[in-house]
């Protein structure tokens, strides 16, 4: 998909049609509707292959997980030619991710206002996002841009990315070459109207504790383990909030992470009228043909309600399945499994498909079965710190899991 100047308006999010994309449009993708949903749906998916073809096929993602066959000399987990079903290959992560902090930080955002996009709140929640993360050691960079289609056309938005690249000369690692970037993303934009609550609130905005204040809780918890650990990446130990660990022994990462805080997801009615910010990072990759510096990119999205069900999404299981499974079997692992629920469910519309169809291997970890859904009640108390932690812990072991075996990943056929 890559290069080929298309641009992806993918049309109304969570979309709750059982295996199906329910209505997927675009505005230079496809012709106006309607489109019988039938044709929109091929069309998807098929562009959906042709990205994933076009990215090949690693020998992680032929063989799965369990295809490493050595450790790479470090004391990293013992995977050695055995398969996940039986090996102990997490425990040595020592896992720092602490979910009662990443809920203070919902709170935090929370108190900032509805983080509407191009209000005051949006830009205090942005500001205090770019300052956590430069205190942690990323390096931090803006996406401003105005948006050019739908309700979002002339309004101004703003994604705010973090990166955390391993010490020149660390592995097999090379800034700008192929597969070296891992993407993690949440959209800290709040909806302007609760749409989905009864009529005599529907024109009222949202607190969006669990619709983006969740997301970005995880990713900047993670942002605070991530560079603690990996500044300390010369043995020393780690501080952390609840005194002091042991240093992970494989750290620096092999891999550079990428956090990125898309603004504009959910602004208006219809995938007409919203990812704006995904839109926008996805053109950028596009015309900058960086595809196929990610290895992957994983989408958090309503991940903190306390009745945790996360189900495989679909279109994920199209763009990067090997992802999804790591994902869904790290989970398992850890005794999660009851959150994340090993079975595809919804075909769900979010940032992780322009991400996609720009060449990216996307996938979504949301729990779209949430009663406040676009209501006004989506406030802090249907948030919990236990579902943060649960899905923290899941994608902090991500990253390591696919750090260490990132060595092997680089080899391709
Ligand atoms: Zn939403």
């Amino acid at each position: 998909m890559s290069g080929n100047g298309k641009k992806v308006r993918t049309t109304r999010k969570k979309v709750k049609a059982e295996g199906k994309l329910d209505e997927i449009s675009s505005e230079r993708l496809f012709a106006p509707p309607p489109y019988s949903r039938i044709v929109v749906i091929c069309l998807v998916v098929a562009l959906l292959a042709v990205a994933i073809t076009e990215r090949g096929a690693w020998n992680v993602r032929k063989g799965g997980i369990s295809t490493k066959d050595d450790d790479n000399g470090g004391p990293g987990p013992d995977i050695n030619g055995t398969n996940m079903s039986n090996a102990t290959w997490f425990s040595p992560y020592r896992l720092g991710f602490n979910g009662t902090l990443a809920n203070f930080s919902v709170h935090e955002q929370v108190d900032f206002g509805y983080r509407i996009p191009n209000t005051t709140g949006s830009l205090n929640c942005t500001l205090w996002i770019a300052d956590l993360l430069e205190q942690y050691g990323f390096n931090v960079s803006w996406q401003n841009f105005t948006g050019d289609y739908g309700v979002g056309d002339g309004v101004n938005f703003s994604n705010v990315i973090g990166r955390l690249e391993p010490p020149p000369g660390t592995g097999n690692f090379t800034p700008g070459s192929n597969d070296t970037i891992l993407l993690l993303g949440a959209h800290y934009d709040t909806r302007p109207f609760a749409d989905m609550d009864t009529s005599e609130n529907q024109s009222k905005p949202i607190d969006g504790a669990n619709d983006g204040g969740s997301g970005v809780a995880v990713l900047l918890e993670l942002a605070r383990i991530l560079a603690l650990e990996g500044n300390f990446s010369d043995g020393g130990v780690m501080a952390d909030i609840n005194g002091t660990s042991p240093l992970d022994p494989f750290f620096p990462l092999n891999v550079t992470i990428e956090l990125v805080f898309f603004d504009g997801e959910d602004y208006g009615k219809g995938a007409e009228n919203m990812f704006y910010g995904s839109n926008h990072f996805a053109d950028l990759v596009t015309e900058h043909n960086r595809s196929g510096e990610y290895i992957g990119a994983v989408i958090v999205d309503m991940i903190g309600d306390a009745d945790l069900q996360i189900y495989k999404e679909r279109n994920s299981d199209i763009s990067a399945p090997w992802l999804n499974d790591m994902v869904w079997e790290i989970a398992e692992k850890l005794g999660h499994n009851a959150s994340f629920i090993n079975r595809t469910k919804w075909a769900v519309i979010d940032d992780h498909i322009p991400l996609a169809l720009a060449g990216i291997p996307s996938i979504d970890i949301i729990d779209i079965e949430y009663r406040f859904w676009h209501t006004i009640r989506d406030t802090i108390d249907k948030v919990s710190a236990e579902s943060l932690g649960q899905v923290g812990e899941v994608v902090e072991s991500l990253v390591y899991y696919i750090s260490d075996m990132v060595p092997k990943v680089v080899e391709k056929p």
